[in-house]
């Protein structure tokens, strides 16, 4: 058996036709576009991709998007004032600040950051107030990549209500709204985390099974019921030749990427459970642009809500 691919590029461009009138809509009667504020701090070459994906991916649906750029000497309070100007701009209405923030600023800095985001344009769920929203499932906007695996479990006819659903990994921007999500869909609920016993009897019991892991390869057929729907979050870049050798069999795919380019990306997932589940989302590919489709629709729900609210 060949697991189904679950294909997240196809759906994230289906969201993102559908975000492109809705977007035409607003700016008309706003007489402005729905505006997101993106900051980047420092100069990390995976952040600056991801910061690029979604400025160019805003304007494709008529969003306006702009990224502030601040050194990585930045202090924590010069950030916030840039946060503070942007909870006060009329022309945005979401704002988001790249993770992770150079560690120079200290450990805490990322939760003062999220915090001092206004609530009403915190467009990734982050701040405490849309945390408890979404607790008791009344939130307005959830963390992209949760609520994108959402889109494409639905999207797919994926039964979610009465499935049993195991998540592993409890972090606050994926793992923890990840299982809200699927618990407010009436799915039956497991988080593990790296304390978890016997992890793989636990994800046997999935029919839905989420690795947010950040563990190249970790969830193997051990961990997988012959038929379950796999998610795979993780996103693991990958140099070592030797770890690519024991992931990858020769002829694989990600071991043709890595010959060509000297690195590969792999997911949480190994590629063996491809054979024992029914359907799986690949990397790259899968959760990846679904979380760049859901911050646009997350823009412009932010936007039609602060509209609503001025007019
Ligand atoms: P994180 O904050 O590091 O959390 C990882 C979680 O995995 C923690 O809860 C940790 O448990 C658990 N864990 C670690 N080792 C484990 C083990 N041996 N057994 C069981 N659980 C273990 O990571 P994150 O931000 O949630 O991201 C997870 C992955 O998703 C990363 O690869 C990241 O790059 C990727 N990601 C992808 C997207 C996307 O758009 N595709 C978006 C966000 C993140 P403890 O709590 O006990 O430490």
């Amino acid at each position: 058996m060949s697991a189904t691919l679950l294909d997240g590029v196809a759906v994230a461009n289906q969201i993102r036709a559908e975000v492109a009138p809705l977007a035409a809509e607003f700016t008309r009667r706003a007489g402005r576009p729905a505006g997101l504020g993106i900051v980047l701090v420092g100069d990390d070459p995976a952040s600056d991709i991801y910061v690029r994906g979604k400025v160019k991916a805003a304007g494709e649906v008529g969003v306006r998007a702009d990224l502030e750029r601040l050194p990585a000497a930045t202090t924590l309070d010069e950030l916030l004032a840039v946060v503070d100007r942007l909870n006060r701009s009329e022309v945005h209405d979401a704002i988001l600040v790249q993770s992770p923030l150079p560690s120079a600023l200290g450990d805490a800095a990322e939760r003062r950051v999220f915090d001092a985001i206004r609530p009403d344009k915190d467009v990734d769920g982050f701040h405490p107030v849309n945390v408890g929203r979404l607790v008791q499932n009344r939130a307005t906007v959830a963390s992209g990549t949760p609520s994108g695996i959402i889109e494409l479990l639905e999207r797919s006819n994926i039964p979610i209500a009465g499935a049993r659903a195991v998540v592993i990994g409890r972090s606050d921007i994926v793992g923890k709204p990840m299982a809200l999500l699927l618990l407010h869909r009436n799915a039956t609920v497991t988080i593990c985390h790296s304390r978890t016993q016997d992890l793989p009897a636990v994800a046997r019991e999935a029919d839905i099974l989420v690795a947010a892991i950040g563990r190249p390869a970790f969830v193997t057929r051990a961990f997988v019921k012959p038929g379950a729907t796999v998610v795979d979050v993780g996103i693991n870049r990958l140099s070592d030749r030797s770890t690519v050798e024991k992931i990858f069999a020769s002829g694989a795919k990600g071991r043709d990427t890595f010959e060509r380019r000297g690195s590969v990306v792999v997911g949480d997932v190994h590629p063996e459970v491809a054979e024992v589940a029914g359907a799986l989302t690949p990397v790259p590919g899968g959760v990846g642009p679904l979380t760049i489709a859901m911050l646009l629709k997350n823009t412009l729900r932010a936007a039609e809500e602060r509209a609503g609210r001025a007019g």
